[in-house]
């Protein structure tokens, strides 16, 4: 090849924020390298995957002096060319979320594709192409196969015949989907108003318009029926799953299908949401207010704002669903820029479950005794016991107790690393940090003053188990939260058992509040749901009514039962207003109110945040790095008008022996923030390497946690 064959060609390759590389690097290609194309490229002394990015457009070139001379670029290595390019739309996406989120092309675009992808070369590619023709084809003839015994096409499965407000939600969808640009759905539906008929029926279009359907759900593992729904009415379709729980190779082979135009169908968790889908027509959100769309490491991204842009840029409909909208959605929807679509009645008619608010203080309370059961919530599960219908218990706390106490000398069980206690776990006589994980033996006196008799303190999941088993002799008890289902399979199994009917009562975390369409159920019980109304999260109260308002959804989805299913709420706080729009089933209400009061106190979605992060070896060293920071932050003239501030301790200042600290930057507009943070981030990148014992530092976008 002569040196006038090759050109200029800039390539993304992954290289993380803080090494400071923040757009793709330069190397010498041939002319006819497309951009999307993989290709090895050597990066430093490593040879890293790299996928060949946009050239500049024209007039927008660095200026000589800050561009190497192409003397000096050093040529890409082995292109991956068996693999169609990522698209440009795709590629537009990538740079989108690097750009907003402040992460480079780079790092995000490596990010999230499949982690096998970057290891292959090109010789190891083509046969894993030709591994999937193979299973494609053998697939292709095992279908034919079954239809040809049949003597005809497979059966359509059965669907049912849609309400006249599923067929105006779909008319409205349709009508979307028909424009140039359709408008983003808001699909508000109570639990059980038959949202997952509208997204199956909107992908039937898709697909039978040959286009591919992207479908995110917030957490895979909790969600197994709607997988199921899709699996069954798509039949002989090709679907596949994108999430985290994938072994790798499956993740490349899945990626490759939708990539390849084969999947028509992608099913996935938030990282889906990257997915390549070449002929893409319909983006459903399940459950769009979930805060696990938000990525919590790394590029922090939200999956949910994302799919919103991807629909922008693809011009193809998106489909945003919930009982309880993220307060931003639901003043888009407010606001016009999304078309909200109401489902109010569930299906067959069927009740909501009556809330009733018990108010603690009633309690007659004897001295040390607390009473996690009220003696009226026991009597209404009794109830169920006896008619066979199920209880489910939901407590947002595991383990036994939430800390072990001697009341001789003040001893709490304070996890060594971290600004917070260990947690007593009775099943295995464990103290554990769930923040840093660190285990120790239960001790058999007070460490500090001998005491033999130190004593639980509150409750966790673990003991509500013991109490309910007290209580209700003969009942069966069982528990799902994170501890019971550590082991592969071992969540379906335990779900598998209520569907059975083989548990009179469920005690859980929130693990068991979402998704799961439970049959038998007839009381959801919240019985310590306060903490969240006086957190200093502003969220806080959002994600409790939404909780609850799912864990309500539990109950009663029989409609033959409907009517005599309750939910109960143990409170301190009966009159409080979040309790009594929920004992309305009022969410707009409670939505109004919380809008009104975000807007009085300038908080999202009437105002743009961000957030920094440090965390250091000492306070000092967190501390001072983003006092530094505040005052690199004013300097700058783009910080005019903008609020910024002073670094505080988190929540949970000590985690693992790390101070940690943050700091909170907020605009009237989104733009002037992503200009702010534009400008001021690389100064960050400078005094990160000044600041003697700072480990790390991040920055949070539209943070979801505060
Ligand atoms: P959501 O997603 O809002 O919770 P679903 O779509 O799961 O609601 O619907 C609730 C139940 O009603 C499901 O069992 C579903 O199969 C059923 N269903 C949905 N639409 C209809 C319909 N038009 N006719 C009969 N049953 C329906
Ligand atoms: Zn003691
Ligand atoms: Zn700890």
């Amino acid at each position: 090849m002569s040196e006038s064959s090759l050109r200029r060609v800039r390539v993304a390759v992954e290289a993380p924020q803080h090494s400071g590389l923040t757009e793709p690097l330069d190397y010498l290609g041939p002319q006819d390298l497309t951009p999307g194309t993989l290709v090895h490229v050597a990066l430093g002394r490593r040879d890293v995957m790299g996928l060949v990015w946009d050239d500049l457009p024209e007039g927008q070139d660095l200026p000589e002096g800050e561009q190497l001379p192409e003397s000096e670029l050093r040529p890409v290595g082995e292109a991956l060319d068996a693999l169609p390019p990522l698209s440009d739309r795709w590629r537009k996406l990538v740079e989108f979320a690097a750009g907003y989120y402040q992460r480079s092309i780079g790092e995000l675009a490596l990010a999230v594709l499949p982690p096998q992808l970057r290891d292959l070369d090109a010789k190891q590619l083509q046969a894993r192409l030709k591994k999937l023709d193979k299973a494609d084809a053998e697939a292709a003839k095992a279908a034919a196969a079954i239809e040809g015994a049949a003597g005809m096409p497979a059966a359509l499965p059965e669907r049912p015949a849609l309400t006249a407000q599923q067929q105006g939600a779909l008319d409205a969808l349709a009508e979307q989907s028909s424009r140039e640009a359709p408008q983003p759905a808001l699909l508000w539906g109570l639990t059980g108003s038959g949202k997952t008929e509208i997204y199956l029926r909107a992908a039937e279009a898709a697909l039978e318009r040959g286009q591919q359907v992207l479908v995110l759900v917030p957490e895979i593992n909790l969600t197994p029926q709607l997988e199921a729904r899709f699996a069954e009415r798509f039949a002989g379709r090709s679907i596949v799953s994108l999430h985290s729980a994938l072994t790798p190779a499956q993740r490349l082979r899945n990626w490759l299908a939708a990539h390849l135009g084969r999947a028509q169908l992608v099913l996935g968790t938030r990282l889906a949401v990257f997915a390549s889908l070449p002929r893409l027509g319909l983006i459903v959100v399940d459950e769009e207010h979930d805060p696990s769309y938000k990525q919590q490491d790394g590029a922090r991204y939200s999956a949910r704002d994302l799919a919103v842009y991807r629909g922008h840029l693809e011009k193809v409909p998106v489909v945003l669903g919930s009982a309880t909208p993220s307060l931003e959605s639901w003043q888009h929807a407010l606001g016009g820029r999304y078309r909200r679509i109401d489902l109010t009645e569930r299906i067959g008619g069927g009740a909501l479950p009556r809330v009733r608010l018990f108010d603690m203080n009633r309690l007659e309370r004897k001295k040390g005794v607390t009473t996690a059961l009220s003696v009226p919530l026991l009597d209404a599960m009794r109830k169920r016991l006896e008619r066979g219908e199920q209880s489910l218990v939901f407590l947002n706390r595991r383990g036994y107790a939430p800390v072990l106490h001697c009341d001789q000398c003040n001893w709490k069980s304070d996890c060594p690393h971290c600004s917070a206690h260990q947690v007593f776990h009775k099943e295995d006589r464990t103290l554990r940090c769930h923040h840093c994980g660190v285990t120790t033996r239960v001790p058999r006196a007070c460490p500090s003053c001998g005491n033999p008799d130190i004593a639980p303190l509150g409750r966790g999941t673990e003991r509500l188990e013991e109490q309910l088993a007290q209580a209700l002799p003969g009942a069966r008890v069982a528990r799902i939260d994170a501890d019971t289902t550590r082991l592969k399979g071992s969540l379906e199994s335990q779900l598998a058992a209520v569907h059975e009917g083989e548990v009179d009562i469920l005690v859980g975390t929130q693990m068991i509040a979402k998704g799961h369409d439970f049959r038998r159920i007839t009381l959801v019980a919240a019985v310590n749901p306060d903490g969240a109304l006086f957190s200093s999260d502003f969220r806080a109260p959002e994600r409790l009514f939404s909780l609850l308002m799912q864990a309500g959804g539990r109950a009663g989805r029989d409609a033959a039962q409907a009517a005599r299913s309750e939910m109960w709420i143990q409170t301190w706080y009966p009159e409080h207003a979040l309790y009594q729009s929920l004992l309305k089933h009022d969410y707009e209400a409670f939505a109004g109110s919380q809008l009104h009061e975000r807007m009085t106190a300038n908080l999202p979605p009437f105002a743009h945040l961000a957030l920094v992060r440090a965390e250091g070896r000492s306070v000092e060293a967190a501390r001072d790095f983003l006092t530094a920071a505040q005052a690199a932050a004013q300097a700058l003239p783009l910080s005019l008008g903008l609020l910024l501030y002073p670094p505080v301790p988190m929540a949970i200042a000590r985690v693992a022996d790390s101070e940690r600290f943050q700091m909170l930057i907020e605009a009237g507009s989104r733009a002037q923030l992503l200009r702010f943070l534009r400008a001021w981030l690389p100064e960050l990148h400078a005094l990160k390497r000044r600041q003697k014992g700072l480990t790390r530092w991040a920055v949070d976008v539209d943070p979801l946690a505060i």
